[in-house]
């Protein structure tokens, strides 16, 4: 049969349907701390200017195009668990795509699990939370180790006898994901299982059950029989563990495999079928006479867990401060490139009001969690270890629960093509509600400052006394805090307004930070459209009189 030739003028036509004008480029090879002038800023303020040049190299590889392609792939490619091998053997084996395990190794071999631990100086945790900030913008799933990793430490140090065994393998800057022994690894991951099905915040209710080996007590062997709902990572080379001792609710370092070189007894049933974070799996277990040891006095349990949580709060600030940034640079980047009506987006007025309204949310969500990174650098300071306490609850809260309708109103931004998932905007949707949820969520953080506040009243003082920094710089934080100030000291239906409060105070310490820190445009705007009395809006509706091209001018100048 003849075959029509290729290149008639009627084909010619047909192909040349449009040309592509008006769309964006994919945003990547970009130097992400470079084109931050607020985290730059951030940086030198709270005491890290000496990781400066470390960080532009990191912020450099990590826009890569190549790199940012890692955390694409991690996602499409998702965890697979084979619970038996062909012959039958129990394996409980998590496989993860290739690209999983090269954004962990980049992440353990810039030691995002441990710097502050085995370089202690002041700015340490300011570097590191910096250089978290710049990984989880490409990828949030893989921080979920690598921050168990680094949180398990201050809880495990209460165990000195275990600390000395594990810590080293754990501080390790060497990424090893063989399925052996801990002790034939040249470097571990740590997760942590405390939520069963009857109860995830109230932990009290785990119904594991720990039978002492020998004579029980800190530091000694126990038999675990029970479950865990909830298990992510569960590759982890160990995990601590809360169950019901003879003594009360303890908490127990439970490794992966026992010392004669055989399999522990944590069966891994399936895997979750998340929403978001998929390239991490989360898994549920159960826990078959799994050995295990305690860590910490028996019966205080939930006070040994604590210090891992505290840690992995600060992160989840981290988590979500990283992605409100990623989403702002993905929306400006868009409608810098983007017109409509005659002139690009950014420079319509409405749409340059919904981009500053969403810089400034991130810059708040920044400024709060740099500062506490600094306060995490100087614990030995009474002012600065109670301003953890109160805090990081409320950060938590806040930043957390901040990003899902940031993330969503970032793809609005982008139009049709945000919503699709060669996009990377439904990743970051997808991703949002999660830092909200675990790590406690919002409520149990706003009782957990409840809690704060009346144990330790000082903690409120040190509070207070942060936000005096800023007293005079515009009236109408004084008012905010003023009001404040009298709601703190009103104890009547405190869990009932617990979360009136939280949000109150939030907006407060990022309002003081912003004012004594960044540009007045950002201040200005931040006051003058979150601590109005006339309340909460969608985004995209600052007062008049707001500089939005000077505040999206500030977080999208230098793309390095
Ligand atoms: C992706 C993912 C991974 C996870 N990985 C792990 C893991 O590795 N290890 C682990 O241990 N857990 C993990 N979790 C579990 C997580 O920590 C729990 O889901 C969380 O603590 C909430 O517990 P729950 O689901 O049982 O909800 P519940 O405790 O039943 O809480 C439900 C709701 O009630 C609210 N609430 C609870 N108490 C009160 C109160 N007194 N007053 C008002 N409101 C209240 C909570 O804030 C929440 O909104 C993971 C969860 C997710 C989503």
């Amino acid at each position: 049969m003849d075959m029509p030739a290729a290149t008639t003028p009627a084909t010619r036509f047909l192909a040349d349907t449009h040309e592509v004008v008006n769309v964006a480029h994919e945003l990547q090879d970009y130097n992400l701390y470079a084109a931050d002038t607020a985290l730059r800023e951030g940086v030198a303020r709270e005491g890290a200017a000496w990781a400066d040049a470390d960080l532009h190299a990191f912020g450099a590889r990590v826009g890569s195009a190549g790199y940012l392609e890692l955390g694409n792939q991690a996602n499409r490619f998702q965890p697979e668990l084979e619970t038996h091998d062909r012959f039958g053997n129990r394996v409980d084996l998590v496989k993860f795509h290739p690209a999983y395990h090269a954004l962990m190794t980049t992440a353990i071999e810039s030691g995002l699990h441990c710097s502050p631990w085995i370089e202690p100086r002041p700015g340490a945790h300011v570097a590191r939370a910096a250089k978290s900030y710049l990984n989880s913008q490409v990828e949030a799933g893989h921080g979920c180790p690598i921050t168990m990793t680094f949180a398990v430490v201050p809880a495990l140090r209460l165990q000195p006898d275990l600390a000395a065994q594990w810590e080293p393998m754990i501080t390790a800057r060497s990424y090893d994901p063989r399925n052996v022994p801990a002790a034939q690894k040249s470097g571990i991951t740590v997760g942590m299982a405390m939520t069963e099905k009857q109860g995830g915040s109230d932990v009290r209710s785990n119904s594991t059950r720990a039978y002492p080996v020998g004579g029980g007590g800190p530091g000694q062997a126990y038999e675990l029989v029970g479950h865990k709902f909830f298990v992510s990572a569960p590759m982890c080379d160990a995990f601590l563990v809360l169950a019901q001792a003879p003594g009360g609710l303890s908490c127990f370092l439970l490794p992966r495999w026992r010392p004669d070189g055989s399999k522990n007894a944590l069966q891994v049933l399936r895997l979750k079928k998340k929403m978001g974070n998929a390239s991490n799996a989360s898994s549920e277990t159960e826990l078959r006479g799994a050995l295990a040891w305690m860590v910490g006095e028996e019966g205080r349990g939930v006070r040994t867990i604590i210090e891992m949580v505290a840690m992995t709060r600060f992160d989840c600030m981290i988590g979500s401060s990283a992605g409100q940034r990623m989403a702002v640079s993905q929306a400006v980047h868009h409608c810098s490139l983007r017109a409509a009506f005659g002139a690009p987006l950014i420079e319509q007025p409405l749409m340059r009001n919904v981009l500053a309204d969403l810089v400034l949310e991130q810059e708040g969500a920044l400024a709060l969690t740099l500062r506490m990174a600094r306060a995490m650098d100087s614990r030995s300071d009474e002012h600065e270890d109670l301003l953890v306490r109160l805090a990081v609850p409320v950060g938590k809260y806040w930043i957390c629960k901040r990003t899902p309708a940031h993330a969503y109103e970032a793809m609005e931004c982008i139009g049709g093509s945000g919503v699709m998932e060669d996009c990377m905007m439904p990743r970051l949707y997808r991703e949002a509600p999660i830092n909200a949820i675990w790590e406690g969520s919002g409520n149990v953080q706003c009782l957990d400052v409840l809690r704060a506040m009346r144990r330790s009243p000082a903690s409120v003082e040190a509070f207070m006394a942060e936000l005096k920094e800023a007293r005079g710089a515009d009236p109408a934080l004084d008012a905010h805090v003023a009001a404040l100030g009298r709601d703190l000291s009103d104890p009547r239906d405190a869990e009932y307004r617990a979360r009136d409060i939280v949000e109150r105070m939030a907006l407060a310490i990022q309002a003081a930070l912003l004012l004594q820190h960044a540009p007045h445009a950002v201040s200005d705007a931040f006051c003058r459209s979150r601590l109005a009395p006339a309340g909460h809006h969608n985004f995209g509706a600052l007062p008049r009189g707001a500089d939005c091209p000077a505040i999206v001018a500030r977080a999208w100048s230098s793309r390095g």
